[in-house]
């Protein structure tokens, strides 16, 4: 199996666009927020900034969305399972977010409806109610009515899964989660915040005139530069140290098996949630739920997990599913708010997110879900004011901003491997000249998504890709 996560042999650009951003980011004398990692909720707490009408830079380490950003599940969801957990306050936010993304990054998210396969009637009166409790605590931002289907009707939406005597069919959102972060960091360039990635960032204390010196060092030219802030926001993920206990999640990707819906296992035999998704002309199966103590993007997707969504997804399925399906696979790390004495196994942490005071002038904020990136960033810039740190009378309008496609590398999936070399250097140069991609991996992964759905093509197309980058 081609490693996903370690994705070495790739040569890069130093695309001028790049030099312009560092040149900007150096020039300025102060900002008013230096936003430290690039995934969602660092880029959308760059663009709520921008919108208020705040000066600000983002330093991301590595590629925009390379973290948890780009490995998610693809659901805008408030969690059916976290009913489970009585956490009622959490699935209703993240209801509403999830329309919020729905209705403002159509071009990269769409409704998706999902079928729960019952044995038994008690099953189905159980499940079906716990989805009526959805659907109200949705309120007005519902997406679709959950009800009862029978069997006839599970088979026509999923014809791959075992026949089932009874369904709950309930709906909520699919996304592209690269893509998306890619929009939103376009809006926020569009609002004038200056994007970094490949540079590091790391606090190097305060000036007497309340800034914050924030030192970045460019991992592609070693350059460096230390900035001043009157604000920063810590948004780095699974790197929060000791504030996140994170849990890896291992997802396989397989050629469509026949699904037009997704399909919930809401009880696998080992007591965990099983999704299954039509996601990119693939099907998407995950995913695992384990804590580890570092995320490790070096690693694949181990044969442990892969044996478990195998087996797992197979117990549902007609059909035994093989190793030999697999097209991808790939991990992400989830940054859970870490509840200090707990001890409770990662799957039961709240996705809650918090937003912590680290400094005078600092703020982290952590935790949540892609589905509640907004409200995050929104979270994070009114503590910023609450605490005296940023002015006041500059109101968070994200949740009415429709972000910016790029039609070309959001669509290109839909010919994924029928590229002609032209139209596949018409990608590489939008993905370096817009989206400040690097290397044949950036191109291959989180802009074209090849690199997520199907290694072998990837594979083929990398020297071309990288033969198009050395001739920008
Ligand atoms: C397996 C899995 C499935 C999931 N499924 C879903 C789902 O279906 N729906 C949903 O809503 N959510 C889902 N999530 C959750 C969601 O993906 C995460 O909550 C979200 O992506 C976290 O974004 P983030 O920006 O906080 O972290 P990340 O995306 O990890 O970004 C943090 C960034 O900070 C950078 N960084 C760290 N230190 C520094 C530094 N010193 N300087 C510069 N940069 C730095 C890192 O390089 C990284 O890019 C899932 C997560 C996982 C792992």
């Amino acid at each position: 199996m081609y490693k996903s996560n370690n994705y070495k042999e790739t040569s890069s650009t130093q695309g001028l666009s790049r030099d312009h951003t560092w040149q900007a980011l150096c020039q300025q004398p102060i900002w008013d927020i230096c936003v430290v990692g690039g995934g969602a909720t660092g880029l959308g707490t760059a663009l709520d900034a921008a919108s208020r009408g705040f000066s600000v830079v983002l330093a991301e380490a590595e590629d925009f969305a390379s973290g948890a950003s780009s490995r998610s599940s693809k659901m805008l969801h408030g969690g059916v399972r976290y009913l489970q957990q009585l956490d009622f306050s959490l699935v209703k936010e993240a209801l509403h977010e999830r329309a919020t993304v729905l209705a403002n990054a159509p071009h990269v998210s769409r409704i998706l409806p999902f079928v729960i396969p019952c044995e038994n009637l008690a099953h189905a009166a159980f499940y079906g109610s716990g989805l009526k409790l959805y659907d109200l605590l949705a309120g007005q931002h519902n997406v679709g009515r959950s009800h009862y289907i029978p069997s006839k009707n599970i088979s026509e939406q999923a014809s791959a899964l075992k026949a089932s005597a009874h369904g709950i069919q309930y709906f909520d959102g699919l996304f592209d989660d690269a893509r998306l972060a890619q929009s939103i960091a376009r809006s926020a360039r569009q609002r004038g915040a200056v994007l970094m990635n490949y540079c590091h960032a790391e606090m190097d204390g305060q000036t007497d005139d309340d800034t914050d010196l924030i030192s970045l060092k460019r991992k592609d030219t070693s350059a460096q530069h230390t900035l001043r802030a009157r604000c920063t926001i810590f948004a780095t993920g699974a790197w929060s140290g000791e504030r996140v206990a994170v849990a890896r999640g291992s997802h396989i990707v397989l050629s469509d098996i026949g699904l037009a819906s997704g399909v919930l296992v809401p009880k696998t035999p080992d007591g965990r949630v099983l999704y299954m998704l039509p996601w990119l002309g693939h099907t998407l199966i995950g995913t695992t739920d384990i804590g580890v103590s570092n995320p490790d993007y070096s690693d694949t997707a181990p044969q442990d997990d892969i044996d478990w969504l195998l087996r797992t997804a197979s117990h549902a399925l007609k059909k035994q599913l093989d190793a030999s399906q697999i097209t991808a696979s790939f991990v992400g790390y989830r940054p859970l708010v870490r509840i200090p004495g707990s001890d409770k196994s990662s799957s039961q942490f709240s996705r809650a997110h918090l937003v912590e005071r680290i400094g005078e002038r600092t703020l982290r904020v952590v935790g949540g879900k892609w589905t509640t990136y907004r409200r995050m960033a929104q979270d994070a810039l009114d503590a910023a004011i609450e605490h005296g740190i940023l002015p006041k009378g500059k109101p968070c309008i994200t949740d009415q901003l429709v972000l910016s496609p790029n039609p070309l590398l959001d669509n290109a999936w839909l010919t994924q491997g029928q590229w002609s070399d032209q139209e596949l250097q018409k990608f590489v140069k939008s993905a370096v000249d817009d989206e400040a991609a690097c290397s044949s991996e950036d191109i291959l992964y989180r802009r074209l998504r090849t690199g997520f759905t199907d290694q072998s093509l990837t594979r083929a197309l990398q020297p071309k890709v990288d033969q198009f980058l050395k001739t920008f």
